[in-house]
């Protein structure tokens, strides 16, 4: 029985059928061979020292930005993730987002539960139909986000290192995405490379009639410069699933009207955990018959 190393609580859903093949080690030991970590946890250099004969790191989420790729290859430790099986309910969320923003539905659904509707109508808000959506990181997500929002009649333009053979209008430049865009949607991976992406510039290019949504990684949005943005009316609104520093959540972006804030729920429906579940049991299963992985990083 291979041992496992679990260095945060994951569901029992995921553990309980782990816990029927593995040893599952509370500690990091000599005796650990897999380690599986929530998407984003980040996997110091310590940790794996503690991890000698570690082999597998698996993650339970398609974002490895926490893992140090370059050191787990020097290692010979393999990486997987849980691509796919998320794609569609995070690009529904990054929809809704695109539709709570523009429409103003929280504010909305305020207005109704304070009583406020019997003294006067809910003001206009903003239609979808006609608009640009600027998506950063065109991948799997960014592909189903530009599929629901084409049906909502947005254009749709992006961004990303290269350009690549899709009906979409590619931008080389993240500040001219975002100067053409009335959304401007962030669906790239996190980690050192992407870090604050979207800064004060982009966000000024952005303009006053632009709206931010963040479905990738809170590292990749400068949020200092987000809240400016929002207070000086640079951008008219943001729509975020994701923060700098979850679960702790700046207080102007809890208090500002001009923000929908969701606590990271991109992925979190019944059927998408439990097939990202079956998704590291199957790749932890794969390595220790050794089989090729089935969703292999590295
Ligand atoms: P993916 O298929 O790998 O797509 C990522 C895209 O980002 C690629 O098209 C890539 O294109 C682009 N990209 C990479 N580096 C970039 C850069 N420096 N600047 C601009 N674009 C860049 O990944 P995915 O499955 O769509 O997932 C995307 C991210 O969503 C994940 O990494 C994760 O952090 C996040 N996510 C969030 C949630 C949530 O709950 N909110 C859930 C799942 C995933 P190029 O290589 O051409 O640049």
């Amino acid at each position: 029985m291979s041992a496992l190393y679990l260095p945060v609580p994951l569901p029992s859903f995921l553990v309980m059928p782990l816990a029927e093949t593995h040893a599952i080690e509370q500690e990091p030991s000599a005796t650990v061979r897999g380690m599986v970590v929530p998407g984003g946890f980040a996997v110091s250099e310590s940790l794996l020292s503690r991890l000698p004969n570690l082999e597998v790191i698996s993650v339970f989420g398609v974002g490895y930005d926490g893992v140090p790729i370059a050191l787990c290859q020097q290692r010979g430790i393999r990486v997987t993730n849980t691509p796919d099986v998320l794609t569609e309910d995070v690009a529904d969320i990054a929809t809704a987002l695109v539709l709570m923003t523009s429409r103003r539905l929280a504010e909305a659904e305020k207005f109704i539960r304070a009583g406020s509707w019997t003294s006067g109508a809910f003001p206009l808000a903003h239609a979808l139909r006609g608009k640009t959506a600027g998506i950063v990181g065109l991948g799997r997500i960014g592909k189903a986000i530009a599929y629901r929002l084409t049906a909502h009649g947005l254009t749709i333009a992006y961004f990303g290192r290269q350009q690549q053979v899709v009906a979409y209008d590619y931008c080389d430049s993240l500040c001219g995405l975002a100067k053409k865009a009335d959304f401007l949607i962030v669906a790239c991976p996190g980690g050192s490379g992407t870090k604050h992406l979207i800064n004060a510039k982009v966000l000024s290019a952005l303009g006053s009639d632009g709206i931010l949504i963040n479905i990738a990684r809170g590292s990749v949005v400068d949020e200092v410069a987000l809240i400016a943005a929002l207070k000086t009316g640079e951008i008219r609104g943001a729509g975020l699933d994701v923060f700098e520093n979850e679960p702790q959540v700046p207080a102007e972006l809890i208090d500002s009207e001009k923000v929908v804030i969701l606590p990271h729920v991109g992925s979190a429906t019944h059927e998408t955990r439990q097939a990202m579940a079956q998704l590291v049991r199957d790749n932890l299963a794969a390595h220790f018959a050794n089989q090729p992985l089935v969703t292999p990083v590295c």
